[in-house]
């Protein structure tokens, strides 16, 4: 599984940080990055891509 962030869609509101930190982070921008695509330990990353509000995180 790997993960990414559509950075046009983010709105930087930091909910996939709060829900897969070893995953995500907030970037210099305000955006959020991938710190590590294949460090979800905990939900595949699907926690965060459902959470997120604008759709942003693709699988
Ligand atoms: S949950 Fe979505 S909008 Fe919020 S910081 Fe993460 S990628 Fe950006």
């Amino acid at each position: 599984m790997v993960v990414k962030v559509d950075a046009e869609k983010c709105i930087g509101c930091g909910l996939c940080v709060s829900i897969c930190p070893d995953v995500f982070e907030l970037g210099d921008d305000g955006k959020a990055c991938i710190k590590n695509p294949r460090n979800c330990s905990k939900c595949d990353c699907k926690g965060a891509a459902e959470g997120c509000p604008v759709q942003a995180i693709s699988l």
